[in-house]
């Protein structure tokens, strides 16, 4: 199933107005399961800002949208990094910000960063699936749980 459109890549990068740099919004509806971008870009060994990891060795860069995803803690999308597309997780209407789970991709961060979703199960503070929370993570976390105490 495509999106009732005929625009040959419903997509455009934006600037964010919540401040965190680039984002992609979808300019067409989804549905749960569609696919909603094929992607391509150069693929090696380097873990650079706009990267996302293909395998344990190899990132691949230089593609159109998706090195500009936003994270959710509960994404609307998912990067199937074999087949090379991108996957509507829920239903996403035009004008959406597109996001995926930075962590379901990376073992480890070109920059951990705090996450301000709002998703009910936000993890706080985003690394890599393999790597614990840096020295500034730990620190804000600390400081987090110290004003929910309060
Ligand atoms: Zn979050």
């Amino acid at each position: 199933m495509g999106p009732a459109t005929d625009i040959a890549e419903p997509l455009e990068v934006l600037e964010t107005d919540c401040g965190y740099g680039l984002g992609v919004r979808s300019l067409a509806a989804w549905r749960a399961g569609d696919v909603v971008h094929r992607f391509s870009g150069v693929v090696g060994a380097e873990l650079k800002q706009h990267t996302l990891q293909v395998n344990e060795h190899l990132h691949i860069s230089g593609t159109r949208y998706i090195g500009y995803l936003s994270h959710g803690c509960d994404p609307n999308c998912r990067l199937d990094m074999s087949s090379f597309e991108m996957v509507a997780l829920k239903d996403i209407a035009a004008g959406d910000l597109l996001t995926i789970d930075y962590a379901a991709t990376e073992d480890r961060l070109f920059r951990q960063f705090a996450c301000h979703c709002s998703a009910l199960t936000c993890r706080r503070w985003i690394t890599g699936r393999a790597e614990g929370a840096d020295a500034e993570g730990r620190a804000y976390l600390a400081r987090l749980a110290l004003e929910t105490a309060a």
